[in-house]
């Protein structure tokens, strides 16, 4: 008899063609994410499981961030041939439960001598007889006690939900547009969560834009990268081009123009990364930016699809996935952005297309474009 991690994960992906892919992917970020603190790591009848864990609470909070982990619990693994042992064991492992409770047996192992139903009501009125403070509730019980079935007999009490989502890597790859705010790191989890591989493009404009600015966006990559299994950030010298749109273009344009810019360069970033998306953070109307007209205007020098996952979003409900994923702290912190450099006083919502291309054709495009790639720094995290 062992304490273990049962890991699950969400049935609704095991449907698909790419079962296997999909759990050799999932077996594999749950063994990085418990290195150090669990021996082994195994799939076994559509669970995977954690042995020889040091730190139990340390790695049920990396594993409950592993996107494709649906819950893990804490469970007791035995011999399950000797229902008397089981019995003893629940007691144990309910004897200080209080109020209601039921018994949730699942049996995967059909050649089993008791099926569920029979189980239930054995184990449970084993429990019952032992543990006098406790009474049945198969509604709304206080606690379910589980036990499983398989290989070997599992026992356990309070399942922890983790993240959901599907293991990166399963699903392709995009770039995210990460800026030292509150959205765009919320935007990148969001699309890591489903299964994509991401990496960064961050636009700085030194020395408008101080080094402490640029470490905050590589902090907040950080932190993304434990739940991203890495990332890599291309990190923009913008100065020359917000220079020259700022001399040359409209004031009021001067956004949306500067926004262009940071689309085809990060369109050019993710096609030599193999990516088949950009994200932003974006959500319709939050700044001038980001009106429909202005998300049009930026979409249209972008040859692959943009997502925008805050698209629907109030700022309010980001913040609460930002405290959630643990970056809001420091996306908090008051360093300068590129964006807010050059602020126009009133920039345009409802830009017009002649007047962006006009002012951009008083830009030699290719060569900013190429100058900026060609100096764009690569960290790994
Ligand atoms: P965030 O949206 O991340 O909170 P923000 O609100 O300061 O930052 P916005 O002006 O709303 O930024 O920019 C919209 C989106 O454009 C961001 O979500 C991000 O995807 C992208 N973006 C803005 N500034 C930068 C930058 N310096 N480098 C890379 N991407 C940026
Ligand atoms: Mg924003």
């Amino acid at each position: 008899m062992r304490e273990v991690l049962q890991v699950r994960f969400g049935e609704i992906f095991l449907k698909g063609l790419n079962r296997p892919v999909f759990l050799r992917k999932l077996v594999a970020r749950v063994r990085s994410a418990v290195q150090n603190v669990g021996g082994h790591v195994w799939l076994s009848d559509s669970r995977v499981y954690v042995s020889d864990v040091t730190d139990m609470d340390e790695a049920i909070r990396r594993v409950t961030k592993v996107f494709g982990v649906h819950s893990v619990c804490r469970a007791i693994e035995m011999e399950k041939n000797d229902f008397e042992a089981i019995c003893k064991q629940a007691v144990e492992l309910m004897k200080d439960c209080e109020g209601t409770f039921k018994v949730n047996a699942r049996r995967s192992d059909k050649r089993y001598f008791m099926d569920s139903p029979m189980i239930n009501m054995e184990l449970g009125g084993y429990v019952l007889e032992h543990l006098p403070q406790l009474q049945v509730d198969i509604h709304h019980p206080d606690t379910v006690l589980s036990v499983e079935i398989r290989d070997m007999a599992y026992l356990y009490t309070h399942p922890i939900m983790a993240v959901g989502g599907m293991p990166v890597g399963s699903n392709g790859k995009a770039t995210l547009l990460l800026s030292g705010g509150i959205d765009s790191p919320v935007a990148g989890w969001m699309i890591a969560k489903r299964g994509v591989t991401v990496d960064a493009v961050h636009f700085n404009s030194p020395p408008y834009t101080s080094e402490r600015a640029k470490q905050k966006v590589l902090d907040l990559a950080g932190i993304l990268s434990e739940s991203l299994c890495g990332i890599r950030v291309h990190v923009v010298p913008f100065t020359d081009i917000q220079m020259q749109i700022h001399e040359k273009c409209h004031e009021d344009y001067t956004t949306i123009i500067m926004r262009r810019y940071m689309m085809r360069i990060a369109n050019a970033i993710a096609k030599k990364e193999h990516s088949q998306a950009l994200i932003t953070g974006e959500s319709i109307g939050q700044v001038a930016s980001q009106t429909m007209h202005a998300l049009s205007c930026t979409d249209e020098v972008a040859d692959m699809p943009v997502f925008r996952p805050l698209i629907g979003f109030d700022k309010s409900e980001i913040i609460a996935i930002a405290q959630k994923i643990g970056t809001y702290e420091t996306s908090n912190l008051p360093y300068e952005d590129c964006c807010t450099v050059f602020t126009p006083r009133h920039p345009a919502t409802k830009p017009k297309m002649d007047i962006i291309l006009d002012g951009e054709s008083k830009l030699d495009t290719e060569a900013l474009i190429a100058a900026a790639l060609e100096n764009t720094e690569v960290i790994e995290l």
